[in-house]
């Protein structure tokens, strides 16, 4: 998938052109820009979305930065409750959550601290939940080429709060899992048996 770049330019006093967007945005919806509390508006709301999307920028390897191990280990590694922040592409709005993701390894580990990375290189762009889990799951396959890799993830949707359903507190989960995670039944479940009670 060819993405072009969304780095800002390198601009000390350059203006992002999302900023003119922005103003055109607030126009559209009745806004006066010039009045004082909206002047530097476009502003943040540039340099807020250049952040929320700068995972387009990063790669896997650039994350891992070589913090792969060969390890002689066969046990279930499990991180929990990864914190996330992502933007539903159809509303863009945000929705947020808890990712847990484990992996069985067949020779290798990655540094434990490079999983939340993996998980925020893919929130921060617009996303659907469903695709987040499934590439946090693929990346970490790539990473160590483990026995197998679980994911699993609970949102709120601020689209289904605000707007459209109105509904609160609807706790979405989604799942990925691959290789003996899929295939094995006892794997599986020993691995759901250790999620932490949804919240
Ligand atoms: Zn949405």
């Amino acid at each position: 998938m060819q993405i072009r770049s969304v780095v800002p330019m390198e601009r000390d006093n350059a203006k992002d052109p999302l900023e003119d967007l922005v103003r055109g945005w607030l126009e559209e919806i009745g806004e006066d820009p010039d009045r004082e509390g909206l002047v530097r508006t476009p502003k943040r709301v540039a340099k807020a979305w250049r952040f929320l999307n700068d995972g387009h920028e990063q790669n896997l390897e650039t994350v891992l930065n070589n913090a792969i191990f060969d390890e002689d280990i066969d046990e279930m590694v499990m991180l929990n409750d990864i914190s996330f922040f992502s933007m539903c592409e159809h509303h863009m709005l945000p929705f947020w959550g808890r990712a847990h993701v484990a992996y069985i390894p067949n020779g290798k580990v990655v540094g434990l601290s490079k999983i939340p990375r993996i998980v925020d290189m893919f929130s921060r762009r617009l996303q659907l939940q469903e695709r987040l889990t499934q590439q946090i799951a693929e990346a970490l396959q790539e990473a160590v080429q483990p026995r197998g890799v679980a994911v699993v993830t609970e949102a709120q949707h601020m689209c289904m709060m605000m707007r459209g359903v109105q509904k609160v507190g609807v706790d979405t989960r989604a799942s990925a899992m691959l290789g003996v995670f899929r295939e094995n039944h006892a794997t599986r479940a020993e691995f759901l048996s250790m999620l932490p009670p949804s919240k």
